[in-house]
């Protein structure tokens, strides 16, 4: 079947840092992809291509028969791909139901964004008990809850997850993985960067591992987790 996004021979360079060099990636509909890599291997600049929030010096990253390089960053969300970035940014000044209400203000089917609202708090029933504190009162898993949960808001195509499991408390990390499993089991497809490559892998189809700016694997999550080159360097023994 034809990949949902296809990205082709993508380079970035900020100044002399050649960051991404020439990667190519498909992303199939209903899937976790993932991608994995070391600090530095360039799996936040990839992201940020895609959202159009740097600008890539050469290549193509095709979505809904366009190229995507040719588009604004708010052409991008509003085409359904929506990312969660890296540190969660929600608005700690304003309430959780604020900043849910933020994901899905241009969107203008209300009855559905009710029901999207309704299925966010059963995915995140915390968001719903605290729906009316301020969100900077949250926890941190419960603060990437709610950056994922207002990213849902948006209706997404795709959904572009920055690290996710960064900085939180191993049982924390584990939820937050067993409810994106659920999310793309409702049909979303979603990319998946993560430094936690085990768990990254279990749960993903399909999964690419950067390194140094280049695409070094590519195969299912399964078959890269008994790969000795993926044990080797990143799950030790
Ligand atoms: P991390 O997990 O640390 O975010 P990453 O795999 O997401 O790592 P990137 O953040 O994409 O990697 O960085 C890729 C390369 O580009 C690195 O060498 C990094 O130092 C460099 N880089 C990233 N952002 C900038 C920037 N704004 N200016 C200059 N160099 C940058």
């Amino acid at each position: 079947m034809k990949p949902i996004l296809t990205i082709r021979k993508l380079h970035v360079a900020y100044g002399h840092v050649h960051a991404l060099k020439g990667i190519n990636l498909e992303l199939h509909a209903g899937q976790i992809t993932a991608l994995v890599g070391a600090n530095g291997a360039g799996k936040s600049t990839s992201l940020l291509a895609i959202s159009g929030l740097i600008k890539a010096g050469s290549g193509s990253i095709e979505f809904d028969d366009q190229d995507l390089l040719t588009l604004a960053p708010h052409h991008i969300v509003q085409k359904g791909l929506v990312q969660v970035a890296e540190g969660r940014a929600i608005l700690g000044t304003l309430t959780v139901q604020e900043n849910l209400d933020l994901g899905s203000y241009t969107r203008k089917d209300k009855a559905h964004v009710a029901a999207d609202l309704d299925w966010v708090f059963s995915l995140f029933p915390v968001l719903k008990n605290r729906a009316n504190g301020l969100a900077g009162n949250l926890s941190g898993g419960e603060q990437q809850m709610l950056a994922i949960g207002r990213a849902l808001m948006a209706r997404p195509k795709i959904l572009l997850l920055d690290e996710p499991s960064m900085g939180l408390a191993p049982l924390m990390v584990r939820e937050i993985f067993r409810i994106i499993k659920e999310i793309n089991q409702t049909g979303l497809t979603i990319l998946l960067v993560e430094q936690n490559v085990k768990q990254a892998l279990k749960i993903a189809e399909r999964a690419y591992v950067l390194e140094n700016g280049e695409m070094v694997l590519e195969d299912t999550g399964a078959n890269l987790l008994n790969n000795p080159k993926v044990i080797a360097a990143y799950l030790g023994t």
